[in-house]
């Protein structure tokens, strides 16, 4: 029985900061998916990077896995404990480092959110751009690579992690990259561990890559008769060049779900909504230039938000979009896909998932970073009903088919966890299995999250 001994043994580590109480045990047995309830066998808080070290010593000990949990938004069941074990609550975690204004560089511990990141930057001038919409964790967000909104102009997590601190699987510490802004030393570990999903290591401090707060930003909806115009005007708009800093999609479905959720008086068509940084003057040209494409595509109904307050508002409705539309249809859980496909193919890949979608009945509202090439459904299943659950599936399979058939990817954003392991072998082939490889390298007795990312078929 070594779970019981190892949490004999962190308790005497950590005292009450290991808990095993049901409030605790339940907060961290689901997250925004669609998987059953897993409530690990305790919760550890740790405070420092060496209680991390020895949490996991002691869990390598007696072979407990140990699965980091940030914020809990994940959406493909990456941060429960499915096989048992220690949760490992980062959020106690949370301090800002040092903030490098002449490098525009800050770096951080894991649970510091986003949120709280960009408000301490605030009055530098400075601010963490990648925006997953939740108020994720930055440790969550660099295990999942995220994006979000702003990666069209800012990029993901992947260009915006400099260096990192890390707990291996036998409780070694080590640093990876550092704060010069490129290097050629090595193998790249700082790119292995971002997108590793806690499967490789803990991560416990970030260099995070800051950017300039735009000294003027102005945003807007507009709406097309169809998607296949939406579609078109992002394509030309990123042809074109425009440096745009956010474009978004959303069917006449999200419009309607924000028309009845969020006060909005949206036309119920399909949607973009947009945003530009810049220079008062380059706002301005970029503004005059996409609305030349837009009108050259038909789209009509152009609401400006030039103040805070209004952007805010545009920004918070986008960002509650997921509730939004779940409360379309009253008691339905949100099975949410995420394919991305180079953006030649994206009209094509959105005409096709409407087609499949609206011939399987399920509801499934289609929102997205369409600047990326990136959307999603959002595929609501009635809450215990199997057979809808199935058909959710099945869909959510011939999206991922039909973007990897034009070249894409299975996720763009959200990552693998248990919910996209299936399909792995089909993305990656051979590669699926170097990935197992570094994995057996890196975690030998499969401590760390085990059940995500690889093994299986
Ligand atoms: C409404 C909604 C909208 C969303 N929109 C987006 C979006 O636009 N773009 C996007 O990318 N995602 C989006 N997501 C998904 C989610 O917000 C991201 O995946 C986010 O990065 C998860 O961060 P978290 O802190 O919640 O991590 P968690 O969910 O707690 O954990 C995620 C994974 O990271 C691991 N992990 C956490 N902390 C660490 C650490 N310190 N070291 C090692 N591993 C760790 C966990 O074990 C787990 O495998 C959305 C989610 C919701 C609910």
């Amino acid at each position: 029985m070594p779970i019981p001994e190892a949490l004999q043994e962190l308790h005497s580590l950590l005292g009450n900061r290991l808990s095993r109480s049901k409030p605790d045990l339940a907060a961290h047995s689901a997250n925004e998916s669609y998987f059953d309830l897993t409530p690990p066998d305790a919760v550890a808080f740790p405070e420092s990077t060496a209680e991390v070290a020895e949490i996991v010593k002691v869990c390598a000990r007696h072979g407990c896995p140990v699965v980091p949990w940030g914020a809990g938004t994940s959406l493909e069941g990456h941060a429960l404990a499915v096989r048992g074990g220690v949760s490992l609550d980062m959020s106690r975690m949370n301090g800002i480092l040092a903030i490098h204004p002449e490098d525009m560089q800050a770096v951080v511990q894991p649970g510091i959110t986003r949120e709280a990141l960009n408000t301490e930057l605030r009055a530098t001038g400075l601010m963490f751009p990648v925006d997953p919409g939740a108020n994720a964790s930055i440790g969550g967000m660099a295990a999942t690579r995220a994006s979000g909104t702003t990666a069209v102009r800012y990029g993901t997590m992947r260009d915006n992690v400099l260096a990192l601190e890390v707990v291996l699987a036998d409780g070694r510490v080590i640093r990876t990259g550092s704060r010069a802004a490129k290097s050629s030393s090595g193998y790249d570990l700082t790119g292995l561990f971002l997108g590793s999903e806690g499967t490789l290591g803990i991560i416990t401090e970030l260099t995070l890559r800051l950017h300039g707060q735009p000294e003027a930003v102005s945003a807007a909806t507009c709406a097309f008769a169809d998607f296949a115009h939406a579609v078109d005007t992002v394509i030309a708009t990123i042809q074109s060049g425009i440096p745009m800093a956010r474009i978004e999609f959303m069917d006449e479905a999200v419009a309607r779900a924000f028309n009845a959720q969020s006060g909005a008086s949206m036309p119920e068509m399909p949607h973009l909504m947009v945003e530009f940084h810049g220079s008062p003057a380059a706002v301005a040209e970029q503004a005059e230039r996409f609305g030349e494409i837009v009108a050259e595509m038909g789209g009509a109904e152009f609401q400006w938000a030039t103040t805070t307050e209004a952007r805010s508002a545009l920004w918070k409705m986008r960002h509650h979009a997921y509730w939004s539309c779940l409360a379309l249809r009253p008691g339905a859980m949100g099975l949410v896909t995420d394919i991305c496909v180079p953006i030649s193919r994206l009209a094509e890949a959105v005409r096709g998932t409407r087609a499949d979608i609206d011939a399987s009945g399920l509801q499934g509202p289609i929102l997205g970073h369409v600047g990326d090439g990136n959307f999603h459904a959002i595929l609501l299943v009635e809450r215990g009903n199997a057979g809808e659950l199935a058909i959710a599936k099945a869909l959510a399979e011939r999206m991922a088919d039909r973007a990897l058939r034009m070249g894409g990817t299975i996720t763009g954003e959200h990552g693998v966890g248990m919910g996209k392991r299936g399909l792995m072998r089909a993305e990656h082939g051979d590669a699926w299995d170097v990935m197992a490889a570094l994995k057996a390298t890196l975690d030998p007795a499969g401590i760390l999250n085990p059940g995500k990312i690889v093994g299986g078929n």
